[in-house]
């Protein structure tokens, strides 16, 4: 089955979340069949989609049309066989009890079509052991979204141990096509990727507090204000609401082992019917109380190791057991509870030496097994931190292109494929991106010069062999976004970029150029965007950044036409700076990067932020523009300027 061969969604359950995912899809564009189980229920649910789209609209997120139409698209029905005989795809968002689930497979399965789709959203139950209740458990899997759906951007897309290849891709493609941004959950896992890091943080400020290491106020003015965290930990408890996450946390415990054993102080709330907000009271008082006031200076560094030498097990935990990459980790803990960095890059910043050495402490003092470090996190921190940047930084290995220091702050990229006129190929993306954060994080360098290899191309293009292979649709949007990223990397680095154009630049060449913010060529140099010729488009950026350049009509007449263009004419348009003598051109290029990299850098930096901003907003650029003002007026480097200046000698900014 195919992502476009879904026209019609079923959501089962119209409460909290099922009224929510119901909204997002027919928002997208789908049929939606809403099912509960009495007409009160599902009217409830209808009528809350109803306030929320009118909500919407008002706000102005979407049109008033947008929104009837969006209404218009769903059906809340009780009768189940109505619900899910003709959909494409089930979501079951009924109570969290195994039982009503089996009940609710059992009767799905009378009437949904053979190649329907069944994903659940439940929150903790375990995936396989809910699709082996179907008959079809290689087309389910997990589809858990976030509270409030309409709002939250991430999505769980995970994966029981029979769901096929094909579930999950369909499904992330849904998310996707649902504005959302799937991760992918490899592993069925309790609490999957955000719940198994934002639990047990929860709960170890629940032990800090029970065992009387630290007040409440002093934890949550640490994850708050120390950590960064939107909210203190027993602020967010209370929000999410302490009885859900204390039946998370005993699914954890029972799965998964005493390190997971809830603290005394979450079993206390929770008997005592304290399930925060929602109940008035919770580790804070709403109701009688000034609810969460969190002081902004009692904060400690025991406290912040202890919270984040937990957060740090659990995320070795699941890389470790191949449930996600760090990567997944960070953006969906990011995107699913507002942290400001994930907390493998989180630890990282701390240092994973010191986060094992606060666990093999509190291990010989305490004896809990929740402070066991694992393995992998022991490996990763002797390798230097999950992301391990420095290592990586030395070990890529450039093979398409070359990085060279020709001196003066410059730092020259060769595009190094002269037998395939320096072609430009997925790797060679890859290494230019590499190069590029190499470059940003050397204080040595500070103007950046590309050039090609050999006399006949700065680059013919993209290679054509890695477009053929990207013949499906999907790899073909894939490799474009790939590029695009690539290139705004450069156009959107710190340092001023010069282009040395000898020879062809065309195609996703000249899209290279266009990055750059001068480029200047040789007199034999052809430029021009062939796309078309291909009946395809300039695929890496051209259709926006050539307008900036040489306005829209030029840019226009150079896609459409699809013409090449001599380096005087390209210059006369104004998207070449300079046309040099061919002999000349190395090293014109070079002083032209040498001159540029002797300029302020904060300055610099600014003025490429300011402009770059303002093409899309002009008033954001003014705003960066003045605020960048404020902020080099108080620079030594505007000292030197001045100082340069009233002696007539040559300022030497330091970027201070
Ligand atoms: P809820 O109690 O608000 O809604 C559940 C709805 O399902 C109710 O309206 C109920 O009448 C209905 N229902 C019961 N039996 C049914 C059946 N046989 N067929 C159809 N509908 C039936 O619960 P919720 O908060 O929306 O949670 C639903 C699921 O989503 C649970 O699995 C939960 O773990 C998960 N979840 C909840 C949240 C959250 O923050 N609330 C977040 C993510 C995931």
């Amino acid at each position: 089955m195919d992502v476009d061969d879904i026209d019609s969604i079923a959501v089962l359950g119209a409460g909290n979340m099922g009224h929510g995912i119901a909204e997002v899809a027919a928002l997208s564009g789908y049929e939606v069949t809403l099912r509960d189980i009495n007409e009160e229920f599902v009217q409830n649910g209808y009528d809350q989609i109803e306030w929320s789209l009118g909500k919407l609209a008002e706000n102005d997120r979407i049109s008033e049309e947008d929104a009837d139409n969006a209404l218009e698209q769903i059906t809340p029905l009780v009768d189940m066989e109505a619900a899910v005989s003709d959909a494409d795809f089930i979501i079951e968002a009924v109570p969290e009890q195994m039982e009503i689930k089996k009940d609710v497979y059992s009767e799905v399965q009378e009437h949904a079509p053979e190649h329907t789709i069944l994903a659940s959203n439940t929150s903790s139950l375990s995936i396989t052991d809910l699709s082996e209740v179907t008959e079809r458990p290689e087309q389910f899997c997990g589809m858990h979204f976030f509270n409030p759906p309409v709002r939250m951007q991430l999505v769980e897309v995970i994966s029981g141990e029979h769901t096929a290849e094909e579930t999950l891709s369909v499904t992330e493609q849904l998310a996707d096509s649902f504005d959302k941004s799937p991760v992918r959950v490899r592993k069925d896992t309790p609490g999957f990727i955000v719940n198994r890091i934002l639990v047990p943080l929860m709960n170890e400020a629940c032990w800090i507090v029970s065992e009387d290491d630290a007040t409440k106020e002093e934890v949550d003015s640490t994850v708050k204000f120390d950590l960064g965290l939107p909210m203190g930990a027993f602020e967010l408890g209370d929000q999410v609401g302490n009885d859900v996450t204390y039946h998370v946390l005993e699914y954890m415990n029972d799965v998964l082992g005493e390190a997971y054993a809830p603290a005394p102080l979450l079993e206390e709330v929770v008997e005592e019917e304290r399930y925060g907000k929602k109940s008035g009271e919770g580790f804070y008082d709403y109701k009688n109380g000034d609810g969460a006031q969190i002081p902004t200076d009692v904060g400690s560094s025991e406290i912040k190791h202890r919270l984040l030498a937990v957060m740090a097990n659990e995320v070795g935990n699941l890389v470790g057991n191949e449930v996600a990459p760090v990567e997944d980790i960070d953006e969906a803990v990011m995107l699913g509870a507002g942290f400001p960095e994930g907390p493998g890059k989180l630890a990282d910043e701390t240092g994973l030496e010191t986060l094992v050495e606060t666990l093999d402490e509190r291990l010989e003092q305490n004896g809990a097994s929740r402070y066991e470090a694992s393995d992998y996190l022991r490996d990763r921190a002797q390798e230097g931190g999950f992301y391990d940047e420095e290592a990586d930084d030395d070990t890529v290995e450039y093979e398409m292109i070359r990085v060279e220091y020709p001196g003066e702050m410059v730092g020259q990229i060769v595009i190094d494929r002269p037998h395939r006129m320096n072609t430009i190929n997925i790797e060679l993306l890859d290494e230019l991106g590499a190069a590029i954060d190499a470059f940003e994080s050397d204080d040595d360098v500070r103007a950046i010069l590309i050039t090609g290899e050999g006399e006949k191309a700065f680059s013919a293009g993209a290679d054509v062999q890695s477009m053929a292979t990207s013949a499906e649709p999907l790899q073909a949007i894939e490799l474009s976004r790939t590029g695009q990223q690539t290139y705004g990397k450069l156009e959107s680095c710190s340092m001023p970029v010069v282009a040395g154009i000898d020879g062809y630049c065309l195609g996703g060449g000249m899209e290279l150029s266009m990055c750059a913010d001068m480029r200047i060529a040789s007199e034999r140099s052809e430029l021009g965007q062939p796309e078309l010729n291909l009946g395809l488009l300039p695929g890496w950026g051209g259709t926006q950044r050539l307008q900036h350049i040489v306005g829209e009509g030029r840019a226009k007449e150079i896609i459409l036409t699809a013409d090449r263009y001599d380096a005087e004419t390209m210059a006369d348009y104004g998207f070449l700076n300079d046309v040099v003598s061919n002999d000349e051109l190395a090293s014109e290029a070079f002083e032209l990067a040498a001159d540029l990299a002797a300029g302020p850098p904060i300055a610099t930096q600014f003025v490429k932020k300011a402009m770059l901003r303002g093409w899309e907003d002009t008033d954001a650029g003014l705003e960066i523009e003045a605020q960048a003002f404020g902020h080099l007026i108080g620079t030594d480097d505007l000292m030197e300027g001045i100082t340069a200046f009233m002696g007539d000698g040559d300022p030497e900014f330091e970027g201070k």
